[in-house]
């Protein structure tokens, strides 16, 4: 007789390892199964350019990690995952004047805002003392009594507000608005659009807890350490093993798909209603992005030398620059002058690259599928602040957002977070229900960043489908001791 198992997870990303690791801490059998010959899904690190240099193929910095609610009761430590913490989060440089820096003080980090010093610590202080009940409440789903009410509403009255609007009431002068801006375009949305302030602020906050971390040896080291985990909990991984119906997958009493809600209709859509089925079809994936890795002969020739302190560069100018280059990806157009995101691990990190040598990560934002070079907009956004970074360059290796597909099916038309992050889809994502990971039918569960709270590497996904199956499974006992 075949084995039935409690649970078989579909996809080894950060999410779907802390769905199957919840499980197993629980006492249920687990297995994951992994479409590519490797796990962690947007955790994996590659030699992409040359011999001993080791890049990020997706996320590389990871201050949602550290401050994740879950993720940080884990004993990942014991399992091989070292978090390196950098001078600084972020560098935000602008043209004619010293960059700005987000520092882990609050006060520090206003010291440099000039006219706007004061309005940034009113801003912040309130928002940081209360910052651990502020991410339980904020990482979880929307749609729920919440934990924290008092502590969400003074957030949210802020976050309520677009990035454009919140910068240009709070803040008179270019430096603070321009910090804010860089935060805030994280969410791949227009500045104009609700959301955007919410995760700018977030973003900002997570600044003032630890400075933007990145893993020794890659971001792959997250995974493997919940992989680790995971074997000792019993539970098992098969890579090289995609899962494209239901006869694909063993017996088990409950799935959990690490997958797009579109994918999760292309397997389990003949067992779900198909007004479910049509809602996950609908459901909106976002805007794409450009990548490219760097090997480079030596650290990044900033003009403000500070700028390689931090771990994260905002490379885009002015709150009105980055306002127009985000608005035009979502209208389709590609940007002269795009928002870069840059991470520079290897300043950290030696074993990123061979001595003397770095690597750099950058992307920007650019419309769905699009299929045209951003290499040179970019490193000319790059050369604007440091002068000279086109003669470090010693080999490079770009990612369109077909590239971004193909490597992961998730990153639908080369989208990285899961599924745009508009108010209608972080209130109902995937679709509208009082549990979102849960389906019509009690056996399958959707555990992946299509779920609140979204896009990032906090597990928080994976975390809250594994308490829904549970609630579940707990069923089951129940029913089979009775
Ligand atoms: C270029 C890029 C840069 C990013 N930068 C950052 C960053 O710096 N910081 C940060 O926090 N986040 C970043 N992210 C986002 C982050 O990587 C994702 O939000 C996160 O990985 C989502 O985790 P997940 O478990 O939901 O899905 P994923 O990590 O996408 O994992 C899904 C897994 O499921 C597998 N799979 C899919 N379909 C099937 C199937 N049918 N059968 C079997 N297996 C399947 C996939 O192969 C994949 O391994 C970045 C993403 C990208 C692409």
């Amino acid at each position: 007789m075949t084995e039935q198992l409690d649970a078989v997870v579909i996809g080894s990303g950060p999410n779907g390892l802390a769905a199957a690791v919840e499980l197993a801490r629980h006492g249920a059998s687990v297995r994951v199964l992994e479409r590519a010959d490797t796990i962690g899904g947007g955790t994996r690190t590659a030699e992409l350019t040359l011999p001993g240099f080791m890049h990020d193929v997706c996320s590389a910095c990871h201050p949602l990690a550290v401050d994740s609610p879950y993720l940080t009761t884990l004993p990942l430590a014991d399992h091989g995952l070292e978090w390196i913490f950098p001078p600084l989060s972020v560098a935000h440089p602008l043209d004619g004047e010293p960059a700005v820096l987000l520092r882990l003080g609050v006060e520090e980090t206003a010291s440099e805002l000039g006219i706007d010093r004061a309005a940034y610590e009113r801003l912040m202080r309130p928002l940081v003392r209360t910052a651990p009940e502020l991410l339980e409440a904020v990482l979880g789903p929307l749609v729920r009594v919440p934990q924290h009410p008092l502590v969400l509403a003074r957030y949210g009255a802020l976050a309520l507000t677009p990035a454009k609007a919140l910068g240009q009431l709070a803040f008179r002068g270019t430096r603070a608005r321009a910090l804010l801006a860089g935060c805030a375009a994280h969410s791949i949305l227009p500045l104009e659009r609700v959301m955007s302030g919410a995760v700018g602020l977030l973003f900002l906050i997570t600044g003032h807890l630890h400075p933007w971390p990145v893993p020794r040896g890659g971001s792959a080291a997250i995974t493997r350490a919940l992989a680790s985990y995971l074997s000792a909990l019993g539970g098992s991984i098969e890579t090289g093993t995609q899962v494209r119906s239901m006869a694909d997958l063993p017996a088990a009493r409950v799935y959990l798909f690490d997958t797009s809600p579109r994918q999760l209709a292309a397997v389990a859509g003949s067992a779900l209603p198909q007004r479910f089925v049509n809602r996950l079809l609908r459901f909106q994936y976002g805007p794409a992005v450009f990548k490219i890795d760097w090997a480079l002969d030596g650290p990044v020739p900033w003009r403000d030398p500070r700028c390689l302190g931090a771990s994260t560069v905002h490379i885009g100018g002015t709150l009105d620059e980055i306002a127009a280059s985000e608005a035009a990806v979502w209208r389709g157009d590609h940007w002269d002058r795009p928002y870069v995101l840059m991470v520079q691990a290897s300043q950290f990190d030696s074993t990123r690259a061979p001595e003397g040598k770095q690597t750099g990560w950058a992307y920007c934002h650019v419309p769905e599928g699009s299929t045209v070079d951003h290499t040179d907009v970019i490193e000319r956004q790059v050369e604007r602040f440091a002068p000279g970074f086109r003669d470090r360059i010693i080999a490079r290796h770009v990612m369109y957002p077909a590239d971004l597909e193909r490597n992961n099916p998730n990153d639908v038309g080369g989208a990285i977070t899961g599924g745009a992050a508009n108010l209608m889809q972080m209130i109902a994502r995937p679709t509208p229900r009082i549990d979102p990971y849960s389906t019509p039918n009690p056996r399958f569960y959707l555990c992946s960043a299509a779920t609140p709270p979204g896009g990032g590497v906090h597990g928080m996904c994976g975390y809250h489908a594994a308490r829904s199956a549970l609630r579940r499974l707990h069923g089951f006992q129940r029913s089979r001791a009775s």
